[in-house]
């Protein structure tokens, strides 16, 4: 009896110790098969998506992520899909997140952005690196070499590799002022970068939010069922419709508070949108996002 007893208790504090230790383990990013040769790679928690897809000519990366213990398991899943070689490299936007693991696709031919990504990476590099370094650690970034895309364009650029197209399109001032979205019209497949986010909160410091709403009704032009988000999992075209109603939410609260005479900081700090109580950084950046709001209607 005292011998089951005893199994008992220490199995039940194997138990408690697994629990309590369990937050310890950091969630892995997920590998999502959207269609026969397209792949999402899912930051875990929220944290920044890439994607992939496989030819028969090799790999185009959609994003290199950040950290590099992040960029080296991209690495690794591509490899555990494909023999091919990374051919091509695009990035998104600037942010450190999608484009700071470069370096470790220096095999790809072009890295491909638009023209103020590169611009804004080798103007930006100081204060990005700094943001970078308070966002994930002080050593996040200890072998870092800035990695710039070789081949950068304005308006739109079309590529074919293998047997799939890819349009590159440029729709203004989002996020940021260099964001793209890669469309591969075959597979009706949209990669919106960061100008999409689903559940969570989006970080608008660097953009502007009027042409960002603008950018996502042009979005929902395409003709396309899957949109995977910069943050978040992939949605459909409902998905897309609902974050861009986000915005439209926050611009009629933030515009109603303003009619009621409240000041920038009172509304920082007293809006509430209840709705989106359950996406992630919602108390952390509702108020940055309503900041943002304000300043310009001002
Ligand atoms: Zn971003």
């Amino acid at each position: 009896m005292s011998s089951i007893l005893n199994h008992m208790l220490k199995t039940g504090i194997l138990l408690i110790f697994l629990f309590l230790a369990s937050p310890l383990f950091a969630a892995e990013p997920e590998i999502v098969k959207l269609r026969e040769n397209v792949y999402a790679f899912i930051g875990a928690d929220g944290a920044a998506n890439s994607g992939f897809i496989v030819t028969n000519e090799g790999v185009v990366v959609i994003d290199t992520q950040g950290p590099k213990e992040l960029s080296l398991v991209l690495k690794k899943k591509i490899k555990e899909i494909t023999q091919q070689p990374v051919i091509y490299v695009i990035n998104t936007h600037y942010h450190g997140d999608h484009t700071f693991g470069n370096q470790y696709f220096k095999e790809a031919k072009e890295i491909i952005s638009h023209e103020n990504t590169k611009k804004n990476l080798v103007e930006k590099e100081k204060q990005h690196r700094e943001q970078f370094k308070r966002f994930f650690n002080e050593k996040s970034l200890d072998e870092f070499e800035l990695t710039l895309p070789t081949k950068t364009f304005a308006n739109t650029l079309s590529m074919r590799v293998g047997s799939v197209s890819f349009e590159l399109v440029y729709l203004g001032i989002g996020h940021t002022d260099g964001d793209i979205i890669v469309y591969l019209p075959t597979e009706r497949l949209v990669f919106a970068g960061d100008l999409l986010y689903t559940g969570r909160l989006p970080w608008v410091q660097d953009g502007n939010i009027k042409n960002w709403q603008e950018a996502l009704k042009k979005i929902e032009w395409f003709e396309a069922d899957t949109y995977v988000p910069g943050h978040g999992k992939a949605a459909d075209k409902k998905g897309l419709k609902k974050f861009r109603k986000y915005f439209d939410d926050l611009t009629d609260e933030v515009s109603k508070m303003k009619k009621q005479g409240k000041n920038l900081d009172e509304v920082i700090k007293t809006i509430s949108l209840p709705r989106y109580k359950n996406w992630s950084k919602y108390s952390e950046w509702l108020g940055l996002n309503a900041k943002k709001v304000f300043e310009e209607m001002d």
